[in-house]
């Protein structure tokens, strides 16, 4: 085990690990495609950050790009293990706080409501796996778990809550289910390290909570990712 992938959506999220390790920008791997690969190397092991690129001036959010670009990096980067790493909401009724991190312990969509049989239901949810050593990084770096839902909206419609409701959801994002099919397909491990920027039964408004604190919310990140790679590097070496 050789390379870790972290495949990022926003680059507010990605900068300051970026610049932590001072890894290099490889243009154009990835043309004509949006999504950016960043490379370095930290004690032998390289380390690759796929960020989903920018569209209109804006990072392109969402699980299209994060399919594309978790597709892109698996096929030509050949990773051990992917960490879809950013910020999403959380649940005060759950214990999150702002710029609490968290690791995944599941994956899922809470916004594909196809009608049908359970089949249908099944796979609307999606509910892919995560790496199976998940479980025992969160409780050697004491972070607490999550089950990660994603969507492709910012905001919460009673609908969603629903579904968050029923399956256990802990921390909502628009990328995390994407980057977890496409591990699943290629049967990649993927390791989900998140932070709350917002709390979405706070009763604010989420995009302006959302900018609030999303300084603070990748600084959070930022730390808790030198000691994912440190433990990872430890794993791996
Ligand atoms: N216009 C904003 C868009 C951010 S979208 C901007 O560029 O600043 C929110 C991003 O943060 C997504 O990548 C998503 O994964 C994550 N996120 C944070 N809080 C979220 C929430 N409450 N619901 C869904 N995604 C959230």
């Amino acid at each position: 085990m050789k390379r870790i992938c972290y495949v990022v959506a926003m680059v507010a999220e990605a900068q300051p690990f970026i610049e932590r390790y001072h890894i290099q920008e490889v243009k154009d791997f990835f043309a004509p495609l949006p999504c950016l690969l960043y490379e370095g190397e930290v004690d032998g092991v390289t380390l690759n950050v796929v960020l989903n690129g920018q569209e209109h001036g804006s990072d392109l959010v969402g699980c299209e790009a994060a399919t594309v670009a978790t597709l892109s990096a698996i096929q030509c980067l050949h990773p051990d293990i992917i960490i879809n790493s950013g910020t999403c909401g959380g649940f005060r009724a759950k214990g999150a706080e702002i710029a609490k991190v968290y690791i995944g312990n599941g994956v899922m969509f809470h916004d594909r409501r196809v009608p049908g049989d359970d089949a249908w239901a099944t796979q609307s949810l999606g509910n892919y796996p995560v790496w199976d050593g998940s479980e025992r990084l969160a409780k050697t770096l004491g972070y607490e778990m999550g089950k990660v839902t994603t969507g492709s909206s910012l905001d919460m419609q009673p609908c969603d809550f629903e579904i968050i409701q029923q399956h256990g959801g802990q921390l909502k994002d628009m990328e995390g289910a994407a980057v977890g099919f496409v591990c699943s397909l290629f049967q990649v491990p993927i390791l989900y390290v998140k932070s709350v920027t917002d709390l979405c039964d706070s009763g604010a408004e989420t995009f302006e909570e959302f900018s609030r604190n999303l300084h603070q919310a990748c600084d959070a990140l930022k730390v808790a990712n030198e000691r994912v790679i440190d433990y990872l590097k430890g794993q791996m070496n």
